[in-house]
């Protein structure tokens, strides 16, 4: 697939470009309230939400001023490494205002990136037509649709509906996207939006819903589940481009149109090592807060750190612009 630029599409402003008055109001609508559960895993949870989202979202353009780009491109300078050694005058104010921005993740913040309102009918047909593609496949095959197989579903199936090229450049666009500029810092770990997830190569977890890949993956999870007992259960394995496209969309229309807020919870597409391996672990019964820092609350959670199966992929303060993920078990 042809690479897109960016930024013809997730234009970026300047906070230098704000006029004074404008720089002291809050960018966009503050985010929307927590969701009851806590943390939108997979959008199956938050039909309720996403309604009103959209509903918000398709209203009469808002003043553009709520809608400012401002990317701080002078604190942030895009391919400088976060962390760098060297001494930067920037570089204590950068980290105070990330952590202030982290430990607040589910808000919008000044220098959040938003969408251009231009673009969200397309968002909002794009995030659409995959739940589409999700109920014609069922919830666990989702996991795995490829971008091709995806396409497929829309050309074969009338429930879903051929993508139209604007929905294919939007989806493009969004896993061609640079994701620093929106602050998400961690790798980009799938090259290939039309990367596969053969089915050789997977193995669908009985009474879950969900993939993992054999050997590496498959293995520490039956290990954890020996040490652990059922009490422990795979929340989330495998997610192709295609799987976590969707989830980041509904994210980004709950977060109505912040990419940057959107990414502070979940991985933009590419970027998520469920991917290539890693998966979620919840306790049995405990629903969505294994999705919450409630998890780490738990004994299951306790007897992992414990048993030493944890390695937390995003730790509490990390540097790769992602909250605290304590369910999140690493493989990769
Ligand atoms: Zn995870």
């Amino acid at each position: 697939m042809e690479r897109r630029d960016f930024l013809k599409i997730f234009s970026i402003g300047t906070v230098a470009a704000m006029s004074g008055q404008i720089a002291h109001r809050t960018v966009g609508k503050p985010g929307s309230a927590p969701l009851a559960g806590g943390y939108l895993e997979d959008v199956n949870t938050s039909t309720q939400e996403l309604a009103s989202s959209i509903e918000y979202m398709s209203t009469p353009a808002p003043r553009a001023a709520d809608f400012l780009r401002a990317f701080t491109g002078e604190i942030m300078p895009e391919d400088t490494p976060i962390l760098a050694t060297t001494a930067s005058p920037n570089r204590e104010l950068y980290l105070d205002k990330y952590l202030a921005k982290m430990a607040d993740y589910e808000n919008a913040h000044l220098e959040d990136v938003y969408l251009e309102h231009e673009r969200y009918p397309v968002l909002i047909s794009t995030f659409k037509r995959l739940d589409r593609v999700q109920n014609l496949v069922g919830h666990g095959n989702f996991n795995v649709v490829s971008f091709d197989e995806m396409l497929k579903y829309g050309s074969r199936y009338s429930s879903v509906g051929e993508f139209t090229q604007i929905e294919i450049n939007f989806l493009e666009e969004l896993f061609f996207a640079n994701a620093r500029h929106y602050g998400f810092l961690g790798d980009k770990v799938i090259t290939e939006i039309s990367a596969p997830v053969p089915e050789r190569d997977r193995k669908k977890v009985d009474r879950t819903g969900h993939f993992l890949y054999r050997g590496k993956s498959e293995a520490l999870y039956s290990q954890l589940q020996k040490d652990l007992g059922r009490s422990i259960v795979l929340t989330s394995g495998i997610r192709s481009v295609v799987k976590q496209s969707h989830l980041f969309l509904a994210k980004t229309i709950q977060s109505k149109g912040n990419l940057s807020q959107a990414s502070r919870s979940l991985a933009p597409p590419g970027h998520s090592y469920h991917g290539i391996g890693d998966f979620d672990v919840g306790k049995v019964g405990f629903g969505r807060k294994n999705f919450t820092e409630a998890f780490a609350t738990t004994d299951e959670f306790k007897r992992l750190v414990d048993l030493g199966y944890v390695d937390i992929r995003y730790p509490r303060a990390n540097m790769f612009g992602v909250r605290y993920e304590p369910w999140h078990i690493k493989v990769v």
